[in-house]
């Protein structure tokens, strides 16, 4: 088959690899329609996750057609049209049951690995780095898909798969954003990062209750949807001091929830504070850039949370401890339980309550994923969010 491989740094080439095959009872392999390039894979893109291999099956969102099943998947039967969540999770372990999937505990084979850098490990991710399992990922004509009772959930036939595709992971995740921010009705929250994630985030503040959502982030395009499409209020990092501006907009007291959906490449309009950390990073003196982290700490309001969706690799210098602890503020995080709200989230989508294929901006063929990467790498041609179709 045909798979969108890691050659190393900026270098991604689809290529012909073996095609996958049961190795568990619980497996299922999907033959994949559609596909999408997520602002994770820029990470793996840029070098900045370890324990990448040279060949690597990239992709963590993709959807399809049941093909095979093993012997004991009894919720799936080949024919079934499925979307896949990207955490590998067993459904029957302590994190399962307690809705943590992905912190699976029996999904990562190469835990030790994982212990190293973060202490504990979390589960594993499709084609996201050996540290979190080694799995082929799914920028791919096939995927080999494990726990497949589980995860993949079925989708009815009158959904085209551009609005069902997106609940492999962004979807969950921009609404996990929000929902970590604890909102009761009537809150402020301003989501740094109005890239597809955070456009999510943004739409699922409103779903949850928010009264204003102001978005933050620098590409005139991204925030000019971030006002269209997601009724937010936008400011651009380049014009204004974000931390000040907040204060500004809310009474002086700060936005109610902070939402980071940037994550470790954070950028900084200051080139002196920009180039600090890409100094640091590239000295692995830290691993990650966390501006926006940094300043979304900062300008929370008293007794805030802020919720980080945005993914962090390993270890960061300058984080505000001091304002976080001092001001009571509340920090909540994760890789997203896709399985806690894929469900629930294809409900809303089959209401007619959202349509979260409003972020995707390019379709490509799968033998046109380094163009595709490359352009969302760039932001090029007002590029948000690439789907690959097989
Ligand atoms: P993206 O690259 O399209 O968007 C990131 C946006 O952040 C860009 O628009 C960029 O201009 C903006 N940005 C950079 N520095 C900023 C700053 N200092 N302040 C404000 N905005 C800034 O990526 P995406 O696909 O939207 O993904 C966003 C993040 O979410 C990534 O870190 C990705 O890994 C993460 N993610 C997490 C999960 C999860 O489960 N937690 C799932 C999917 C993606
Ligand atoms: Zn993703
Ligand atoms: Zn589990």
């Amino acid at each position: 088959m045909r798979a969108t491989c890691w050659q190393g740094r900026e270098n991604v080439r689809v290529e012909e690899v073996p095609d996958p095959q049961i190795m568990n009872a619980r497996d299922a392999v999907v033959r994949i329609t559609s596909t999408a390039i997520c602002g994770s894979d820029l990470h793996l893109y840029h070098g900045y996750i370890p324990t990448m291999r040279h060949g690597d099956v990239l992709g963590h969102e993709f959807m399809g057609e049941v093909v095979e099943v093993g012997p004991e998947v009894e919720t799936l039967r080949i024919g079934d049209r499925v979307v896949v969540p990207f955490p590998i999770a067993c459904g029957n372990c302590r994190a399962c049951q307690s809705g943590f999937y992905s912190l699976c505990e029996n999904s990562n084979p190469n835990a030790g690995l994982a212990e190293k850098l973060l202490g504990h490990s979390p589960g594993g991710i499709f084609g996201y780095s050996h540290m979190l399992g080694g799995y082929a990922g799914g920028q791919a004509e096939y995927a080999r898909v494990p726990f497949a009772d589980v995860g993949p959930i079925k989708v009815p036939d009158e959904l085209p798969d551009e609005k069902v595709l997106l609940l492999s992971d962004i979807f969950p995740t921009g609404y996990m954003g929000a929902e970590l921010c604890g909102l009761t009705g009537g809150e402020v929250v301003a989501v740094w990062g109005a890239g597809a994630v955070g456009l999510l985030a943004m739409r699922s503040a409103y779903l949850l209750g928010a009264e204003r959502v102001i978005a933050i982030d620098r590409f005139p395009y991204r925030l000019r949807m971030a006002r269209e499409q997601a009724g937010a209020e936008p400011l651009n990092y380049d014009d204004v001091d974000v931390v000040e501006a907040l204060r500004e907009m809310t009474g002086g007291r700060g936005p109610d929830a902070c939402i980071d959906a940037v994550g470790m490449e954070g950028h900084h309009s200051s080139a002196v504070l920009h180039g600090y950390d890409r100094a640091k990073q590239s000295a692995r003196l830290e691993t990650d850039r966390p501006h926006a982290l940094r300043e979304a700490i900062m300008s929370c309001r008293n007794g805030g949370t802020v919720a980080v969706i945005g993914v962090y690799g390993g270890y960061v210098d300058k984080f505000p401890i001091g304002s976080l602890m001092n001001r009571s503020l509340t920090l909540r995080t994760g890789q997203c339980h896709v399985q806690r709200y894929s469900r629930m989230l294809l409900d809303r989508i089959r209401r007619g309550e959202i349509d979260p294929s409003f972020v995707i901006t390019h379709r490509l063929r799968l033998d046109d994923a380094p163009i595709g990467y490359e352009m969302f790498r760039q932001k090029q041609d007002e590029c948000v969010k690439v789907v690959l179709r097989t």
